[in-house]
């Protein structure tokens, strides 16, 4: 007899979700997850003091109400608001492209002044944008594409701008007001005790097994449960029949510096290409932390290989054909549902993870 109405495979953000709204409706739960921990990629734990986030900087914003909701029913929120600094060979610029940008890089002060500018600049790019070089230079011109963008997108992602889709530089805000706000969206902030207390009030009250990658024996654990939502790499699951999907990875180096406040904000990126990180993160500077040391992380973009930790999907037209095909293969596995970043091949951030989990649970359960 099946012990479980669903095996969860993977302990991240969607699958805490999931199993949540499950439990709630008095299915029974099992999560496997391969990591020693749980949250995926938005686990954080405590180092001096100081909430240190294991996988990169994660601020957590919406405009969606329902979603903000949510996640408030579980943990509280600080009022964080991402401003990052940018560093282009020792010169530095205020993040998101805004007025603070324009007036340090151009030397005006209004925003008709930084129009006329950007405007003579963006004239070069004729009809739509066709990849990334081309929307950049078209949303902020020529200088701050080759200052900020050039040099941290093409390390970031591997390639050239001129070889990656435009939407990536969309998420971006571009702002003639001097507002240093990274995101457009109503609602931002830090959980004030961490991420990884929100997945364990997630998954409250389901099974959960750590250390347990789901591919050493997925014949039995698919014989546990009724159904399976599997929130790994859709290709990874069909033994990479069509062919691997394109992922970049990540390196983390985390340091602990015997000093308070070493960079004086959360995000600093390195926007020229000779460095090798993009960023370091100082993750004190998320809760407003005064402790005496500090902890701060650089992020190295890596090609990725199996074995790696997928962390972005890389969603260009090849991948995207070749994720089609992987769908379709899915169609065809009537008891696993395919979830997540990871199965459905989309660079979702927090909030669209939850809105994605929310949909599926409405049409689920
Ligand atoms: P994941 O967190 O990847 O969870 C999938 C889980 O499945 C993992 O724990 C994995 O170990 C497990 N798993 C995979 N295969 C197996 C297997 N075979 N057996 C068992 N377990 C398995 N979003 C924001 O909103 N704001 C941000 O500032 C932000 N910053 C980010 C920064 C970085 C560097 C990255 C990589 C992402 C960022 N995101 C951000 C996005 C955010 O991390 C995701 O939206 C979210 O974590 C997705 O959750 P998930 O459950 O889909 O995937
Ligand atoms: N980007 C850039 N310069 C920066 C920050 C971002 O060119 O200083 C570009 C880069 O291509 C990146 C994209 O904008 O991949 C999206 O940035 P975001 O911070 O949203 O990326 P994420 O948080 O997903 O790593």
């Amino acid at each position: 007899m099946k012990k479980y109405d669903y095996l969860i495979v993977g302990c991240g953000l969607f699958g805490a979700v999931f199993a949540h709204e499950a439990k709630k409706k008095g299915k029974s739960v099992l999560i496997v997850e391969k990591r020693d921990h749980i949250g995926g990629n938005i686990y954080c734990e405590e180092q001096e003091g100081i909430l240190v986030h294991k996988y990169g900087a994660h601020i957590f914003h919406t405009s969606n109400k329902a979603v903000w909701d949510y996640v408030n029913q579980f943990v509280e929120f600080n009022n964080f608001v991402n401003s990052p600094i940018a560093n282009y060979k020792g010169e530095i610029y205020n993040m998101p492209f805004n007025m603070n940008t324009f007036s340090k890089m151009f030397g005006v002060a209004t925003p008709k002044e930084a129009e006329r500018v950007i405007e003579e600049q963006r004239a070069e790019v004729q009809g739509e944008p066709k990849n990334l070089e081309e929307q950049a230079i078209s949303l902020v011109g020529r200088e701050i594409y080759t200052k900020l963008i050039k040099g941290y997108t093409e390390k970031q992602w591997g390639r050239d701008c001129k070889d990656l889709p435009a939407f990536i530089i969309k998420r971006l805000p571009v702002r003639y007001t001097y507002n240093n706000n990274y995101f457009n969206d109503r609602y931002q902030g830090i959980p004030v005790e961490g991420y990884t207390v929100l997945i364990e009030r997630l998954i409250e009250g389901c099974d959960v097994r750590l250390n347990t990658d789901f591919f050493a024996d997925r014949e039995m654990f698919l014989s546990l449960a009724d159904k399976c939502l599997y929130t790994g790499t859709i290709d990874g699951y069909f033994d990479y029949i069509y062919g691997k999907l394109g992922y970049r990875s990540l390196r983390f180096e985390n340091e602990l510096l015997d000093e308070p406040n070493y960079q004086g904000v959360a995000v600093v990126n390195y926007t020229e290409r000779e460095i090798p990180y993009t960023r370091i993160i100082e993750h004190k500077h998320f809760a407003f932390g005064t402790q005496p040391k500090t902890v701060i992380t650089k992020e190295y973009p890596v090609d990725w290989e199996e074995g790696m930790e997928p962390y972005y999907p890389i969603n260009d037209e090849e991948n995207n054909a070749l994720y089609a095909r992987y769908v379709e293969r899915a169609s065809k596995e009537p008891n696993v549902i395919f979830g997540g970043r990871l199965g459905m091949y989309k660079y979702y951030d927090m909030d669209k993870c939850i809105e994605a989990a929310l949909a599926l649970c409405e049409k689920e359960l």
